[in-house]
């Protein structure tokens, strides 16, 4: 494939001081929801103990039953306000619907569209339009091409502050719940000059998998990480058999910051 630009400069984008493309390393960790204050506080102050820049978090969320737990919505955005006041942390939550921008964007520092959202162009032009960065995941069965185009809609909307986020696509493998593609963050970043950011937690699925796949990425040159995090995993309304506990990110932080000292 062809690069977008012919001269790539590394674009950083600034989150209230927080620089993410600019050399350090920036980890969003929380919960895949947002599931009540008590819980939600709890997780934020664990992942700001351990060294997280960004609290992350579903107020809406894309779930793939409708009879499952959808989010607490308007008041789960009100819990990261409050959980982004204790903590002083950076927020990223998931914005779903053209409808809803500006109330996510009145809370979220970075506006996630997710990985079902990818090629939502109406949704990529709305958040284009906003001047909050915008956290771009991977469409699971998008390729990287498809991916680029997806961010030049926020782009050429106005917004130049796309962050990329590689959460593994759908191959033939089914050992784990989507494949990690870890070749396009290196890829990426001869194409693009955007950050990119590697979410192994949605990447492989499964705890286990998480810290080994953080270390990878760092080393394959990613500008950051997006961690599941909660308080109690087995409690958790979503995705607990990828969500780390507290002790395991500690643990998972000190990793991949001797990885990136080492690059
Ligand atoms: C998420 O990060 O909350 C999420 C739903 O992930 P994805 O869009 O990558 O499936
Ligand atoms: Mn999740």
């Amino acid at each position: 494939m062809e690069a977008i630009k012919t001269e790539i400069v590394q674009h950083v984008v600034n989150v209230n001081g927080l620089q993410i493309g600019g050399g350090e390393l920036v980890v969003m960790a929380g919960p895949c929801a947002v599931e009540d204050e008590e819980t939600l506080l709890a997780a934020a102050g664990a992942v700001k103990e351990a060294g997280a820049q960004v609290l992350r978090g579903g107020a809406y969320k894309p779930r793939t039953s409708p009879k499952a737990f959808q989010g607490l919505g308007q008041a789960g955005l009100e819990m990261l306000a409050k959980a982004a006041k204790a903590t002083g942390l950076a927020i990223v939550t998931e914005v779903m619907d053209t409808r809803n921008v500006d109330e996510v964007a009145a809370v979220a520092d970075i506006l996630q569209v997710g990985s079902r959202n990818m090629q939502n162009t109406a949704l990529l032009k709305e958040v284009g339009k906003t001047n909050k960065p915008v956290l771009l995941k991977r469409g699971m069965s998008s390729t990287v091409e498809e991916w680029l185009l997806a961010a030049e809609y926020i782009l050429d909307a106005g917004n130049p502050d796309v962050i990329l986020c590689e959460r593994g696509i759908r191959t033939f493998e089914t050992a784990l719940r989507n494949t990690l593609d870890l070749s396009a963050v290196s890829l990426l970043k001869e194409l693009s000059g955007l950050p990119v950011v590697v979410d192994p937690s949605h990447g492989t699925g499964k705890r286990s998998l998480v810290a080994p796949m953080s270390r990878a990425a760092v080393a394959a040159g990613a500008d950051g990480l997006v961690i599941e995090v909660h308080p109690n995993p087995e409690k958790a309304s979503c995705d607990g058999p990828q969500s780390l506990t507290p002790p395991e990110f500690a643990g998972l932080m000190g990793q991949v910051r001797r990885v990136r000292e080492a690059l």
